[in-house]
């Protein structure tokens, strides 16, 4: 895949970059080390004070580097925008939180006597040079949200962003450094996927974390595991909408709509999969087919569009597929379904119905505009369609029944369940995933400690 900036609206290209060569990545590389030996030392109050001044600018450019992102992967632009103030509030949270998240943690005192210690304190120290893998659906905030507690850490960052977005990736780099962080502290690594591996494998790599496919993740932890170095994986995800009968079915009915085309449907928090009790399933489908059908699909530059393209020419030919194969298989089509002509890679917001677990799309993710409605007879039933699925990340339940939220608690196996609402990350709240939607988890306390040295120190 070429480091290009190609506009998915017309597949117009219109910005190639050469990538780095193994010696620019090597004086990146020696950079990254030599820096973080001075900025590991800094205070909290210093990092908080640059990464404070980076969420200033940001909100500046918002603007600007709204229009960027969507012209390299099509997002419409009022997102764009809503993305960048986004990262500017999550870079404010942890300057003004990472201290005490990482603050000395001392055990019970009983526990101290018993290890014959005098004292014991447990101090969380940053590890070095961390490599970010990260994908085009959420340009900005994909990075932020491991830059922010990475940063504040005492780590510094190396990142190798998708390919079709490099004009937002060396925004992130001139970011840090007109906010006035050491250069070193946070570069941009412009190589292809190819490069990652080497990368990964040199000593002065400490960690890594990846967002992405799940192909994209086993490659990197396996390079990883042999290397014996800690990582990160937020990989795909198919994440269920459960819709129980004493559900507000006109609140439920648009944010699904919602939940499902966010991001152009790129968004591995998208709902994708929508379970419906059987006494509202038929209400239900034919309202949310409606709400699809009524979407604004069109040029992602113009403020009133809801629904973009797709990012890439073969994200539409595997979103088609999958619609594709479903239909030979004997799903039903409520809405959309067929690629419109013209240029730019448009997919029309569908709603398919009668999906078996034969079905490629039944198991794999669909990313972009394409729902898939299940008809559940009862709360066990929706249950074990909801866990029907390799994949993990997140959940969303329609109920007002107290009981009910507790089973869905116990049983859904996702690392998210929202209830009467969208998921959505937050800086305050864990995310991540469990099965193939991968491990660790970011934001919040337990994110910025992933990449910590959790240090047991003990005195006789
Ligand atoms: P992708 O193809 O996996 O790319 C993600 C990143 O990994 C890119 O920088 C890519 O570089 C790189 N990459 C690809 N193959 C690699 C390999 N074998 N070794 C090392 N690096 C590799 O994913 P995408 O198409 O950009 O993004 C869509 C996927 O990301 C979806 O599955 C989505 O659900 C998932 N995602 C997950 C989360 C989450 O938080 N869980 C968030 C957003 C997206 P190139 O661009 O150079 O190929």
């Amino acid at each position: 895949m070429p480091i290009a900036t190609v506009n998915p609206a017309n597949g117009e290209t219109l910005k190639t970059y050469e990538a780095m060569g193994v010696e620019e990545v090597e004086r990146r590389l020696q950079l990254a080390e030599a820096t973080f030996r001075t900025y590991r030392t800094t205070s909290y109050a210093e990092r908080a004070s640059l990464l404070s001044r980076a969420a200033d600018l940001l909100d500046e450019d918002q603007g600007e580097i709204g229009a960027v992102m969507t012209t390299e992967m099509g997002k419409p632009v009022v997102q764009a925008r809503a993305e960048a103030a986004k990262c500017a509030r999550a870079m404010r949270w942890y300057a003004e939180r990472a201290e005490a998240l990482l603050a000395d943690e001392l055990p019970g005192e009983n526990d101290v006597r018993d290890s014959g210690a005098s004292r014991v304190l447990v101090r969380y120290r940053p590890l070095g040079p961390v490599l970010a893998v990260m994908p085009w659906n959420f340009p900005l905030w994909q990075v932020v949200r491991f830059a922010a507690p990475a940063l504040m850490a005492g780590n510094v960052g190396l990142l190798k962003h998708a390919s079709n977005v490099p004009q937002t990736a060396l925004y992130l780099e001139d970011l840090f450094h007109r906010a006035g962080h050491p250069e070193g502290c946070f570069q941009t690594l412009l190589v292809g996927a190819g490069a990652v591996d080497e990368i990964l494998r040199d000593d002065r790599v400490k960690a890594a974390t990846l967002t992405g496919s799940e192909p994209a993740g086993r490659a990197v932890a396996s390079t990883a595991g042999e290397m014996v170095k800690k990582t990160v994986l937020e990989l795909g995800g198919s994440d269920p909408f459960v819709v129980m009968p004493s559900a507000d079915l006109d609140r439920a009915v648009e944010t699904a709509v919602t939940a499902r085309v966010q991001n152009n449907g790129q968004s591995c928090i998208a709902a994708k999969r929508f379970i419906v009790h059987a006494d509202v399933h038929d209400a239900f489908a034919e309202r949310f087919a409606r709400g699809m059908r009524e979407l604004r699909v069109g040029d992602p530059a113009l403020e009133d569009t809801q629904v973009g393209p797709l990012a890439t020419e073969q994200g539409r030919a595997d979103l088609e597929e999958l619609v594709d194969d479903a239909r030979r298989g004997g799903a039903t089509v409520l809405c959309g379904g067929e690629r419109p002509e013209g240029p730019g890679w448009f997919y029309p917001p569908t709603v398919l119905t009668g999906v078996t677990r034969e079905m490629r799309i039944h198991r794999e993710e669909a990313f972009g505009p394409v729902a898939t409605l299940y008809r559940a007879a009862d709360l066990d039933e929706a249950v074990l369609i909801a866990n029907d699925s390799p994949f993990g990340l997140s959940s969303n339940v329609w109920t007002r029944d107290a009981d009910e939220v507790d089973r869905f608690v116990r049983d859904i196996e996702a690392g998210g369940v929202f209830f009467n609402g969208m998921t959505a990350s937050h800086p305050a709240f864990p995310f991540g995933g469990v099965k193939r939607s991968g491990y660790g988890r970011e934001l919040s306390g337990h994110g910025i400690r992933e990449f910590c040295n959790i240090t047991t120190v003990w005195h006789g």
